[in-house]
Parts: structure tokens; C-alpha cells; sequence
């Protein structure tokens, strides 16, 4: 298809967040007019760099997950003009009371990996090809927790807070609420629909022999805002208008259709309408939804980050790596972003984001200091280095893929009007969930004849 043969249609998107923008950007590079919301006065969401004092931090630590051949890699391939400089993350690293390790990554590495007692790694290596073998034979239901295929009891305790940090690190939650599903994303993401080709479970059962690590994980120079920037600097010459500090307040729809979005000052009609922001509060725009899509909306669950930046006047965290801690009061993802580029921070100085989970209706300001008295205990003399202390609390994703949770599609009840954004995806993290979601946006506008392929078959 050609794009002087697409119909050319007005489109209004909802949010300038990555999901907003990449289908912005997508859209208009098709032929079509778009106009994109945004609430703030600042594209970007959660995905924004800003300074304090002399530092650069990003809206928590950012690092982009599948940068190699996956779905943010696809759209920036096919739409972007510019791409950000992309620095290779290198290793994740288990910081315990003791030590520091690397995290194992193959079966190898997990039978060395001496944190955990030899009997309980045995029964994970096991359990691990026994799940990969039932998946492959298409006897492994996925959407039960990790907790509901180990066995709690005859594990170590230091070894279910293990899988209950990485279970927390790769959706929010713990063993009981992480969908085993989770683990087997990583294997599976070149395959766009879930496919049951026993092949694609051996291929996973492969790579857990030969793995080298987290190989296609970047962190983008210039902070996480050089991607929306880039995304913005591709839009030039397009017929794009963003408008920022512009609220969408109502979708307006007649007989099923979409019509256009009102804001507070005036009413813009649309053929298709794009929202990206949280799905929990669509029906607030649309009280006619019908009941049961809005209770499935109203259902979803996420959680909230509370991150530290500190930047300090030496370097005291390692290089080419971030750090998972375990074993501490409060578990926490550790990225010396400065190791990735040192402009962020004066010369010399080091930045370091510290992130952890948190639950809506926990005592913030008492979190915030039992995590600095982790850090402070953890990083011998760190606190006479800080030169510059920022919290944020925020939100990585708009729903958590936790067991049983429904999130929505693309498609709604109401015709032109779809859903992008990090609850409507269970698939990966982050970005590149957002990324996914993008890609299913521009195949179901595909069918429609409204946008070119629009991924690699
Ligand atoms: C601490 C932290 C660490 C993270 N780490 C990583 C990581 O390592 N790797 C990774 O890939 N991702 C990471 N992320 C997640 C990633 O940043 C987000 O998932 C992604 O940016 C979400 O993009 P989005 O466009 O779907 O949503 P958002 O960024 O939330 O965008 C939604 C936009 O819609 C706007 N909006 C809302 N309502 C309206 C309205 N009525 N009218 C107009 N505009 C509206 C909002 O203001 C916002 O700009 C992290 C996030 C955090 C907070």
C-alpha cells in the first residue's frame, strides 16, 4: 500500500506520553492530520529529563529492554528521522549484604550462583526445564503466580525473597501476584502473536544454556527525554499539532462512532480518536461506555515508584552496570546513569537513581527515609558525597501485569476510538510495552487500509 492511497482522516491523540507520540508520529507519517493533547505543559510524561542544579535526572532510572530487534527498534526503524545515541547498559548486578554478583542468566551461572543454597538451585533449575518442557507441550497454564508452581515451603527464606525481588523488579509485584507468563515474555518477544510452536520453548530452553545477558538493553544519551525528542524532531514538516496544557474532557460519540474530543475552550472533530492515558479514567471522558467495559477499566491495578537521585561528588558506584539490591529493608533498583553519560552531572560527580515499588496507600515520607538509611547503610561514607538529594514518585506503568489481570485491548466498544498506552499490553515493561502497544494500534488501522504495514512480517 502506498500512502498517497490512504484516506486521509483527522485524528485527535490523547496524551503526549512515548505511547501518544509514537502513534502520533506513526499516524502522520501515513498522511493523516493529527492534533495530540497533552494535559501538562510538557510532552513526555513519564518519560522526561529535567534539570536539578547542575544534574540531569530522568523521570526514574530508565534503561530500554529489547533495543536489539524489538518493538521500540521496529518503530524507530520505520519512522523516526533521528535516533537517539544508545549506550549498552551491560550487566545487571545482585549487591546482597556480602557481595556483589552477577546476575545468572544461564543454567550455568544459576548453579554457581552461590547466594542461594545448592539444594534450592537444584529444584529451580529443575523447576525451570520441567516449565519450559509443559509450555512446549502446551500443558503450562501461564497466568498463575510464581508462587503457585514453587514450592515456598521447602525453600530457603533467602531464596523465595530472591524470586520475590525479581518478581517485583519485572512487574511491581511479588511471587504471589507475577504471572509466571512474565518470565516467559523475555523468551518469546520476537514472536508477535503467542505462538505455540514447541520450537520457540526449546529455542527458550536454548537460551538459557547460551545466554550471554541482557545484550539489547540501552540507556539513551542525553537522558530519557533524547527519545522524545526525537520522536518530536521526525514530526517536523508532518502535519502534526501537539497542544500542551490542553486537557481532554469529554470523547464525543453519536450511534457507536466517534465524533472528536472536547477540551475545556472548544470542541475538535475526529475521525478516530488515539488515548493514551490511564484506561482507568476513560469512562470520566465517556459516561456511556457500556457498564461492563467500564468495570473492566475501573478494575485495572497498578503500582507506584518511589525514586532517590543523588548526585555526588565522586563516583562510588561501579561501571557498565546497574545494581539490584536484595537482602535490605528495601529492595531497590540502582542505575549510576552518569556511568552511561557523563554530562549529566558536573564534571567528575556521579548521578545515581535508586528506585523501588511502592503501594498508593503506603506513608511516603517514611518510606523516603528508611530507603536513604538503606543506601546510607549499604554504601560505606556515601552520605558526605551528596551534594544533591530528588525524590519522584511516579507511575512506571498505567496497569501492573499481575495474575487474572484483564487489561483492554486496542479496540474498544466504540468504533475509531482506540486505546494505546502500558495497560494495554501484557507483554514486557516499560517502553516496550508502550511500543507494543503502538504496534497493535498501526495493524488494527492496517486492516482499515488507514496506515502502510505496519511491522516486519
Ligand atoms: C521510576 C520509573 C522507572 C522506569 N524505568 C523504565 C525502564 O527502565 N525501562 C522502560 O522501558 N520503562 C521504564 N519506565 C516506564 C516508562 O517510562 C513508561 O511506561 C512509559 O513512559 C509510559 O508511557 P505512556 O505514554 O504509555 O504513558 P504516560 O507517560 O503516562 O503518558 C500519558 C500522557 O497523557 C497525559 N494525559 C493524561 N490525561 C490526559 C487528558 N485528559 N488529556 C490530555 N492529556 C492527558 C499525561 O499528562 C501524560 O503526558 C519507568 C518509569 C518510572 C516511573
Amino acid at each position: 500500500m502506498d500512502v498517497n492511497s490512504i484516506e486521509k482522516k483527522n485524528i485527535v491523540v490523547i496524551g503526549a506520553g512515548i505511547s501518544g507520540l509514537l502513534s502520533a508520529l506513526a499516524l502522520s507519517k501515513n498522511g493523516h492530520t493529527v492534533t495530540v493533547l497533552e494535559a501538562t505543559d510538557r510532552v513526555g510524561g513519564m518519560c522526561q529529563s529535567y534539570n536539578v542544579g547542575d544534574y540531569k535526572v530522568d523521570t526514574g532510572p530508565h534503561i530500554i529492554t529489547r533495543l536489539g530487534d524489538g518493538p521500540l527498534k521496529e518503530l524507530m526503524d520505520a519512522y523516526f528521522d533521528s535516533v537517539p545515541i544508545f549506550v549498552h547498559h551491560g550487566e545487571y548486578m545482585i549487591r546482597s549484604e556480602s557481595k556483589v554478583r552477577g546476575f545468572p542468566w544461564t543454567l550455568r551461572s544459576f548453579a554457581l550462583f552461590d547466594m542461594l543454597p545448592k539444594k534450592d538451585r537444584l529444584y529451580i533449575l529443575q523447576t525451570l526445564i520441567s516449565l519450559y518442557s509443559q509450555r512446549s507441550i502446551g500443558l503450562l497454564d501461564v497466568d498463575v503466580s510464581v508462587s503457585s508452581i514453587i514450592d515456598k515451603k521447602n525453600l530457603d527464606q533467602s531464596t523465595v525473597h530472591f524470586l520475590d525481588v525479581l518478581c517485583r523488579f519485572m512487574t511491581g509485584m511479588g511471587v504471589d501476584r507475577t504471572p509466571i507468563a512474565r518470565f516467559f515474555d523475555s523468551q518469546d518477544y520476537k514472536n508477535y502473536k503467542d505462538s505455540k510452536e514447541p520450537l520457540d520453548y526449546f529455542n527458550g530452553i536454548k537460551n538459557l544454556i547460551m545466554k550471554k545477558g541482557a545484550t539489547d538493553q540501552h540507556y539513551p544519551k542525553g537522558g530519557i527525554q533524547s527519545i522524545i525528542e526525537c520522536i518530536t524532531s521526525s514530526m517536523k514538516g508532518l502535519d502534526v499539532d501537539i497542544r500542551l496544557s490542553t486537557a481532554a474532557v469529554r470523547i464525543i460519540e453519536e450511534d457507536g462512532t466517534v465524533k472528536g474530543v472536547m477540551t475545556e475552550k472548544e470542541i475538535l472533530p475526529a475521525d478516530i480518536v488515539v488515548y493514551s492515558s490511564y484506561s482507568t479514567e476513560l469512562p470520566e471522558l465517556m459516561p456511556d461506555l457500556p457498564n461492563d467495559y467500564k468495570n473492566r477499566l475501573e478494575g485495572l491495578e497498578k503500582v507506584l515508584s518511589l525514586t532517590l537521585w543523588l548526585g555526588l561528588d565522586k563516583a562510588l558506584f561501579g561501571t557498565d552496570c546497574s545494581e539490584i539490591w536484595i537482602g535490605c529493608d528495601i529492595p531497590c533498583w540502582v542505575v549510576p546513569v552518569t556511568n552511561y553519560d557523563p554530562s549529566l552531572a558536573p564534571n567528575g560527580h556521579q548521578l545515581v537513581g535508586i528506585t523501588t515499588n511502592i503501594s498508593e496507600d503506603c506513608d511516603i515520607e517514611a518510606y523516603k527515609e528508611r530507603l536513604y538509611g538503606v543506601v546510607c547503610a549499604r554504601i560505606d561514607g556515601l552520605e558526605k558525597h551528596v551534594m544533591m538529594k530528588h525524590w519522584q514518585v511516579l507511575v512506571p506503568e498505567k496497569a501492573a501485569w499481575t495474575v487474572g489481570q484483564e487489561m483492554p485491548s486496542c479496540y474498544t466498544p466504540v468504533e475509531g476510538l482506540y486505546l494505546v498506552g502500558t495497560d494495554t499490553v501484557r507483554r514486557s515493561m516499560g517502553i516496550t510495552r508502550a511500543s507494543y502497544s503502538v504496534l497493535n494500534l498501526l495493524d488494527a488501522l492496517h486492516e482499515n487500509g488507514l496506515v502502510k504495514k505496519a511491522r516486519k512480517s
